[in-house]
C-alpha cells in the first residue's frame, strides 16, 4: 500500500476506533470487597458450595468471614466449575518458625483442580523456586518473591485462560496464567503444560485448596482463607 493511501485510510481507522462499544460498567467493591459482577465462591458464613475429595461437605470451620482449614480436612474444592476466570482469594499462613522449606505453612490454590499456584510461607524461607509462594508448582517460578510475613493477610489475583481442544479432546492451545501476589505480578501470560498426569483435556474444573498434611513430615497446619470470588470470562 502506498504511503498516500495509508494517509487517506488513517482517519477512517481512527473513526472506527471511536465507534467501539463502551466498556461494560463494573462497580468496584468497597475497599477489600468484591466487584459488582463477581461470584462469591465463599460466602463468609458457612462452607456452602465446598466439598472434600469424597464429595461430602468440606470440614473447614467459618468464623467472622474467615474459613479455617486444619490439617486432616483434606483438599477441598468448589462444587461449581469454571472455564476461564478472574479469581481473587486472600489467605493467612500461620507462623511456624520451627519448620523450614516446604514444611512451613503450605497450601495451594489449584486452577481447574490441577494446576497449583503455591501458597507457602516464603518470608525469609528459601526453598526450590517453583515451590515458593506464587510459584506455578512444577512449571514456573514466580517472577519475584512478594511474600508478606506469616500471620498477615495476603492475596492472589489470577487470570486463568482455559485451554482449547480439538474435536478429539486434544489440547491445541495451552492454558495461560497471569497472577499477582499481594498486587505484585508473579506470572505474566505463562503457558501451562497439561501433562497426562494432570489429565489434560479442556473440561471446566473447580477451584481447589490444598491440605498439605498428606505429604511426608508435614506438621499440623491451620490455613485461613477469606474473600474468595471469581468472574467468569
Ligand atoms: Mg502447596
Amino acid at each position: 500500500m502506498s504511503p498516500r493511501v495509508l494517509f487517506l485510510l488513517l482517519p477512517l481507522t481512527l473513526a472506527a476506533a471511536d465507534n467501539a462499544p463502551q466498556p461494560r460498567v463494573v462497580t468496584p467493591g468497597a475497599r477489600g470487597a468484591a466487584p459488582s459482577d463477581a461470584v462469591a465462591v465463599f460466602n463468609g458464613k458457612e462452607m456452602t458450595g465446598w466439598l472434600n475429595k469424597a464429595g461430602q461437605p468440606a470440614g473447614c470451620t467459618v468464623h467472622a468471614g474467615v474459613m479455617t482449614c486444619t490439617s486432616g480436612v483434606g483438599d477441598i474444592h468448589t462444587a461449581e466449575k469454571f472455564q476461564s476466570a478472574q479469581i481473587h482469594l486472600e489467605f493467612n499462613i500461620p507462623h511456624m518458625p520451627e519448620q523450614k522449606g516446604q514444611l512451613r505453612g503450605n497450601s495451594g490454590v489449584y486452577l481447574h483442580g490441577k494446576y497449583e499456584l503455591q501458597i507457602l510461607d516464603s518470608f525469609e524461607n528459601p526453598t526450590y523456586a517453583h515451590g515458593s509462594l506464587g510459584g506455578l508448582y512444577g512449571q514456573a517460578p514466580p517472577l519475584v518473591n512478594a511474600a508478606r510475613k506469616p500471620g498477615e493477610w495476603q492475596s492472589y489475583d489470577i487470570t486463568f485462560t482455559a485451554p482449547e481442544c480439538d474435536a478429539l479432546g486434544k489440547v491445541v492451545k495451552k492454558a495461560v496464567v497471569t497472577a499477582y501476589v499481594n498486587g505484585i505480578l508473579v506470572h505474566r501470560g505463562v503457558e501451562i503444560n497439561a501433562s497426562e498426569k494432570l489429565g489434560g483435556g479442556c473440561e471446566a474444573g473447580p477451584l481447589l485448596l490444598q491440605d498439605h498434611s498428606g505429604f511426608p513430615g508435614a506438621p499440623v497446619t491451620s490455613m485461613q482463607f477469606r474473600r474468595i470470588w471469581w468472574r467468569p470470562l
